[in-house]
């Protein structure tokens, strides 16, 4: 008789996650990892930090190895290109079929692009290594987006002294993080030379830089797009998966159909107002590779997945851990430190949306979540 089989397909923080939750919640069949990158799984919130800064290099970023004993046969450099539902098989590049009993879909995303001649982006630990370099030979950098990505990258570049403009349709981080801490970052990029433009109706890309409705351009010798990210879904088209932005899954990651799960990146989950929603955080891949895993294994008796927003940037010597519903409204409490000080625990009471961060100031995760509950 054949083994039972759990597929994972997606090599990276949910697919390696999910591989060891089957593991750990108790699955003892036979587990297949099939991942696209050439290598092992690595962390991407240190490529627009420690890597593209030189602090750290592509060996201090890799996540622990999944053992090859327990059965798990990891397949790297492997694409997969289509789902049988019916079938309950895998295909993957070059035709062949893996079969599986149960499967994650983790396959995460990739950056979003304006198509500009000579764009760059960052998403991959190539990508980070590849533009660590071109830092070294250029003197200007022009970011499209003004997000954590965009404003990381910018930080970097400013520290190994490249002349850096960030454009964006509104102030950097005001969308993401609220005016209080946007204004925070804004005068510390300032302070550090950055020049940050506002372009409300959206920029074209150009060679060597973009240009505004006016006419007017931004020139640099690099360009980079930070701009969000697209879930990798094509592999499913055909397959009768819900595909809305992400692949549509209930609050226990389950993709309508049995013994499908998907998360992380990938994952798209109801808003409650008829929407869907993706929560690209390495925070919710985990939480969501947990409870995708129990899903599978437990159905409706498994604990749904409750998101509890956690984040963290680093950019122009601020270091911010945030707990709660982004972006924060209005003033901030401070419950310790000071914020002219630059080091800070702060917390937005708001009744609907209350946040709690910490800034340039240690604190568990645990606290700083209850201090947001
Ligand atoms: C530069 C950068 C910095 C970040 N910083 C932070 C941060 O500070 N804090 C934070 O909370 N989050 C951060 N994030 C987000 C966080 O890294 C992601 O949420 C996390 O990586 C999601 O993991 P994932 O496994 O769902 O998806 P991904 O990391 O996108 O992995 C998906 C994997 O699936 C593979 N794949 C895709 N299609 C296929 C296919 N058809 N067949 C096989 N394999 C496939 C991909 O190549 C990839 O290896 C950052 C992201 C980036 C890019």
């Amino acid at each position: 008789m054949r083994t039972a089989r759990a597929v994972v397909v997606g090599g990276s923080l949910a697919g390696v996650t999910a591989v060891d939750e089957l593991r750990r919640q108790g699955w003892d069949g036979a587990i297949t990892l099939v991942g696209d990158e050439p290598r092992a799984a690595y962390a991407r919130p240190p490529l627009s930090k420690g890597v593209l800064k030189g602090t750290e290099d592509a060996a201090s970023v890799l996540l622990p190895e999944i053992g090859a004993d327990g059965g798990v046969e990891v397949r790297t450099g492997t694409r997969a290109t289509g789902l049988d539902l019916d079938a309950r098989r895998v295909r993957v590049e070059g035709g062949e079929e893996v079969p599986y009993d149960k499967l994650v879909i983790a396959t995460g995303a990739r950056a979003r692009t304006l198509g500009g001649p000579g764009e760059r982006v960052l998403r991959t630990l190539d990508d980070a290594l590849r533009l660590r370099t071109e830092f070294g030979r250029a003197r200007s950098l022009l970011v499209i987006g003004g997000g954590f990505l965009g404003m990381e990258i910018a930080s970097a570049a400013a520290g190994l002294g490249l002349e850096v403009t960030v454009v964006d349709l509104r102030a950097p981080f005001v969308s993401t993080l609220g005016p209080f801490l946007a204004g925070l970052f804004g005068r510390a990029a300032h302070e550090r030379g950055v020049r940050t433009v506002v372009a409300a109706d959206g920029v074209t890309p150009r060679p060597y830089g973009a240009e505004l409705v006016d006419g007017s351009r931004l020139e640099a010798d690099l360009v980079v797009t930070a701009v969000g990210c697209r879930a990798n879904t094509e592999w499913l088209e055909g397959s009768g998966l819900t595909v809305l932005g992400g692949v549509v899954v209930d609050e226990r990651c389950r993709a309508a159909v049995p013994d499908v799960v998907a998360v992380g990146d990938v994952a798209a989950f109801p808003t409650g107002d008829g929407r869907f929603r993706r929560t690209p955080h390495w925070d919710s891949a985990i939480g969501q590779a947990r409870a995708g895993v129990a899903a599978l294994l437990h159905g409706d008796r498994a604990q749904p997945y409750t998101p509890q927003p956690y984040f963290w940037t680093e950019a122009f010597g601020l270091a911010v851990k945030l707990a709660g519903a982004l972006p924060a409204a209005g003033e901030p409490t401070v419950l310790k430190g000071s914020v002219a000080e630059l080091s800070a625990l702060l917390r937005w009471d708001h009744p609907a949306r209350p946040v709690a961060a910490a800034l340039n100031h240690r604190i568990p995760v645990g606290r700083l979540r209850a201090l947001a509950a």
